[in-house]
């Protein structure tokens, strides 16, 4: 009952490449993406395949620096990149921003040497990074998290479990946040872990409520040893570093969160057009046609919020207050516009018959994921009223 195709979203890009990167993205969505996403997620299968693909697409590193294998793209034309993705697979859309999360801390504040050595592998060479911050006892708090690092010569010694990690026992490489010092955020350090490092092993991926082709997975690091040229940046610097990374990470959210909301408005309006009761498309009735309006004008005005905090953060300027705003209206919009287009589908919307009640079911991390909706108000309150008080 899809009676009515989806239109391409109308987009604002800045230049003839943009639009060109967009084209070939929705092409590689349609072509190898979509057709095997619903009978993978319901399998929970990971699809590593699709990773190398968008790797040697140039797709893995878009907004890094070309000189290691980047794509040199401003952050408003990577997010649409992000949002054609999550539009057909959110496991996809979601795991390129996690991997372009994993990345920045190298990216941004790795010694040159350590660019020139890591970063064409992990922007360009078909590796796959994760970035581990939360643990089983810290995850809004993650300040306080205690995995730690014990320097030894010129190496240094990781034991600890990292919870939630997305791309756990899959990943090629793993930016880890540990202790090297006194509690509380000036004592944290980052650093780059290979995949295959002795005494780095996951646990049984979770068993979630959606996005279940993407793995989610404790990650035990024993006695693992890096050289201290695996450290990033400063001892004592990984906190401001994880929460930089997070910063540009909350677009990359956003992003996916709107991809994901449109393809479930496409979906609930081709239904309502073709579906018919009491002799007329459900489409003609109003209560229907205004839900369907509300959809439509809340995703408008998320991609319009998203693609400002990205335009502040491609000219330089202070993003943070957006990122956060963008983060929280976009996935509160992706869980109301998906759980409405299931309303939208009646009985039919309840089935795995039809995609919206997988997307409702995925919307949901996005509200969790990269600090919950409760910490991004939090952070939009510090940048509104200051430092809390106690
Ligand atoms: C599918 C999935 C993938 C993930 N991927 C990654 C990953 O790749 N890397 C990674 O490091 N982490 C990852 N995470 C972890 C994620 O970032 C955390 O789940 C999140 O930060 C919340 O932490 P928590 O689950 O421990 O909840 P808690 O911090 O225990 O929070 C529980 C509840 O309390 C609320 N709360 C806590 N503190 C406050 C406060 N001060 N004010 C108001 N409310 C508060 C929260 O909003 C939440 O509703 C992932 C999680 C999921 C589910």
């Amino acid at each position: 009952m899809t009676d009515r195709a989806p239109q391409p979203v109308d987009r604002q890009l800045p230049t003839d490449e943009a639009r060109d990167l967009l084209a070939l993205v929705r092409d590689i969505a349609q072509r190898e993406i979509a057709p095997k996403a619903a009978e993978e997620e319901g399998a929970g299968r990971f699809p590593r395949e699709i990773f190398t693909l968008l790797s040697e697409s140039g797709l893995l590193g878009l907004p890094y620096d070309s000189e290691y294998g980047g794509g040199d793209q401003p952050y408003e034309v990577y997010l649409q990149v992000l949002e054609e993705l999550a539009a057909v697979r959110l496991t996809v859309g979601l795991g390129v921003s996690v991997h372009s999360l994993s990345c920045h801390a190298l990216a941004n504040y790795g010694s040159k040497q350590q660019q020139v050595e890591f970063l064409p592998g992990m922007l360009g060479g078909g590796l796959l990074g994760a970035y581990c911050l939360s643990e089983p006892s810290s995850g809004s708090d993650a300040a306080s998290l205690r995995t730690k690092a014990v320097r030894d010569g010129d190496h240094w010694t990781i034991t600890g479990t990292k919870a939630w990690i997305t791309h756990g026992g899959v990943a090629d490489f793993y930016t880890v946040m540990a202790r090297t010092g006194a509690e509380g955020p000036r004592g944290i350090t980052a650093f780059l872990v290979p995949g295959d490092a002795e005494g780095l092993s996951a646990a049984a991926p979770e068993k979630k409520m959606g996005m279940k082709g993407s793995p989610t997975a404790q990650v035990h690091l024993d006695g693992v040893r890096v050289p201290d040229a695996r450290r990033i940046g400063d001892e004592g610097q990984g906190f401001a570093i994880a929460l930089a990374a997070l910063d540009s990470g909350r677009l990359g959210i956003a992003a996916c969160a709107i991809g994901l909301a449109q393809a479930a408005l496409d979906e609930a309006l081709a239904y309502a057009t073709g579906r018919q009761q009491f002799g007329r498309p459900i489409s003609d009735f109003q209560g229907l046609r205004f839900l369907l309006a509300d959809m439509a004008t809340q995703i408008e005005a998320g991609r319009a919020l998203y693609l400002a905090a990205a335009r502040l953060r491609d000219a330089g300027r202070p993003f943070a207050k957006q990122a956060a705003m963008a983060k929280l209206h976009c996935t509160d919009t992706a869980m109301k516009v998906t759980t409405d287009a299931v309303q939208v589908l009646g009985g039919y919307g309840y089935t795995a018959d039809f995609p919206v009640e997988r997307y409702m079911r995925e919307a949901k991390v996005l509200q969790i994921v990269e600090g919950t909706n409760q910490i991004q108000r939090m952070v939009i309150g510090r940048h509104l009223a200051g430092p809390e008080t106690r």
